[in-house]
C-alpha cells in the first residue's frame, strides 16, 4: 500500500535525547537538565497562579508585556525583542528560516544537540569544527565555512562543556565570518558568567545594528537561572529583518500567557536571581573539589552544570567507567547526563543541584568502586 513519506532526511536526525528522571531509588535528584537547584522564582510562581483564572483568553500574540519587560532590563528596542516557547524554538525557527537543501550550518564539535538536529530537519548540511580544550575554536570555525554556509551557531558558554569563549575572540569571530552568514549567539547561561572579557550577545547585536549589519542575533532562556523550564519561555534580540523572518514563522499565540506572565515577573525577581546566583558558585565549587579529591576531572564551567572527565589513561576504559558511574548514580537515585551523543564518551555532565542534592550526589560518587 503507497504510504505518506517525509521529505527526505527526516528520518536520519537522532532525535534529541532529554536528560533522564528515571531511577528506581525512594529518593530521586535530576541533575540531568541543568534546571533551576532552588525551583523557579516566588514571583513567577506568583503571577502564574494568577494567570489561572484566565486559561480561557488567548495570550497577547506579541507578548508585549513581556518584551517590553525585556528591554527595559538590558537597554534595548523592544520591537527588536521576540518571545518564542523557550529559546529552542526561537532557534529552530531561525535555522527554518535561513537553511534549506543545498545550505550548511556551521557549529563546534561539541555545540548544543539542537543546531544539528533542526539543521537536518531543515534538510541542510551540519558541519563541525574541532574544539581545543573542550573550548569553541574560532580559526577551526572560521575555517569549515563552506560556500554554501548560511549560518553558524554558537553556544557561550556552551552547553555540554560548560567552557567560554572570550568577548575578543568572538569580535574577531565576527569580524572574519563572511558578512552573509547569520551568527546566532545562544546565551542560555549568560547570567552566571562572572570573566572580565565577556560578550552576552546583546552589545554585539547592537553593535551589528548601528553598523547597518544585520547579521548578529542573540537568544536567551528563563529555563536555567529563573527556573521556568516547565513552563517553555525564552527571547532572542536581533535586527529588524531577522525579527520579521521569526515573526512569519512562528506560531501567533507560541507562548502562553501564564508563561509570558511568569517570565516577566521572574526577570523582576532580583533577590531570586542573587540567591540563585550564590547559590551556584558556591555549591559549584563543592562539586569541583570532591569531585577533584576523588580523582575525577572536572572542567572549570561557566555554568550550573559540570562536565567531568572520567580516570584513566584508556579511553576506552574511560568511557566504560562513564556507563558504569551513570549506572550506579542512578541506581542511587542522583541522575546525571550522559554525553555519548556529544562526542563525549567518556564524560558526564552534572547540574549543580541543591545542597542536599549535591550531598546526595558526592555521597554516591564517594561509594562508586
Ligand atoms: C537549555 C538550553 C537551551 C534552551 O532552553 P529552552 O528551555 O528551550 O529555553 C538553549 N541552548 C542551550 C545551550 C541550553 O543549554
Amino acid at each position: 500500500m503507497p504510504a505518506p513519506t517525509p521529505r527526505p532526511g527526516i528520518m536520519d536526525i537522532i532525535a534529541y535525547k532529554p536528560g533522564s528522571a528515571r531511577s528506581t531509588a525512594s529518593r530521586i535528584y535530576k541533575l540531568s537538565s541543568n534546571e533551576s537547584a532552588l525551583g523557579p522564582s516566588p514571583k513567577a510562581i506568583e503571577a502564574f497562579k494568577a494567570a489561572a483564572n484566565d486559561l480561557h483568553i488567548y495570550p497577547d500574540a506579541g507578548a508585549s508585556a513581556l518584551r517590553e519587560a525585556v528591554a527595559a532590563e538590558f537597554s534595548i528596542n523592544p520591537d527588536l525583542v521576540v518571545a518564542g516557547a523557550g529559546s529552542d524554538e526561537i532557534l529552530i525557527l531561525l535555522m527554518r528560516g535561513y537553511l534549506g537543501p543545498g545550505d550548511s550550518m556551521v557549529m563546534s564539535r561539541h555545540g548544543f544537540a539542537i543546531y544539528a538536529i533542526a539543521t537536518t530537519g531543515c534538510g541542510a548540511e551540519v558541519i563541525r569544527a574541532d574544539e581545543q580544550n573542550l573550548t569553541t575554536h574560532v580559526d577551526n570555525l572560521l575555517a569549515a565555512v563552506k560556500p554554501n554556509t548560511k549560518m553558524m551557531m554558537l553556544a557561550n558558554p556552551n552547553n555540554p562543556t560548560g567552557t567560554l569563549l572570550s568577548g575578543a575572540e568572538l569580535r574577531r569571530l565576527r569580524a572574519e565570518l563572511r558578512d552573509d552568514i547569520l551568527l546566532v549567539l545562544d546565551a542560555a547561561y549568560a547570567e552566571y558568567v562572572e570573566a572580565d572579557d565577556y560578550e552576552d550577545g546583546i552589545g554585539m547585536v547592537s553593535a551589528a545594528i548601528q553598523s547597518g549589519a544585520n547579521n548578529v542575533f542573540t537568544t536567551r532562556t528563563f529555563s536555567k537561572l529563573y527556573g521556568l523550564g516547565g513552563l517553555r519561555v525564552g527571547w532572542g534580540y536581533g535586527p529588524e529583518p531577522v525579527i520579521a523572518v521569526l515573526n512569519r514563522l512562528r506560531g501567533p499565540f507560541n507562548v502562553s500567557a501564564p508563561a509570558q506572565a511568569a517570565g516577566a515577573s521572574a526577570l523582576a525577581d532580583k533577590e531570586f536571581v542573587a540567591r540563585h546566583l550564590a547559590h551556584n558558585k558556591a555549591e559549584r565549587a563543592r562539586l569541583f573539589e570532591a569531585l577533584q579529591e576523588l580523582g575525577f576531572h572536572p572542567i572549570p564551567s561557566h555554568t550550573n552544570f559540570l562536565l567531568v572527565g572520567m580516570k584513566g589513561d584508556e579511553p576506552q576504559s574511560r568511557a566504560a567507567m562513564a556507563e558504569a558511574l551513570n549506572a550506579h548514580l542512578t541506581q542511587q537515585g542522583t541522575i546525571v547526563r550522559p554525553v555519548k551523543e556529544y562526542f563525549l564518551p567518556d564524560y558526564l555532565r552534572m547540574s549543580v543541584g541543591s545542597v542536599e542534592a549535591n550531598s546526595a550526589l558526592i555521597e554516591a560518587l564517594r561509594c562508586f568502586t
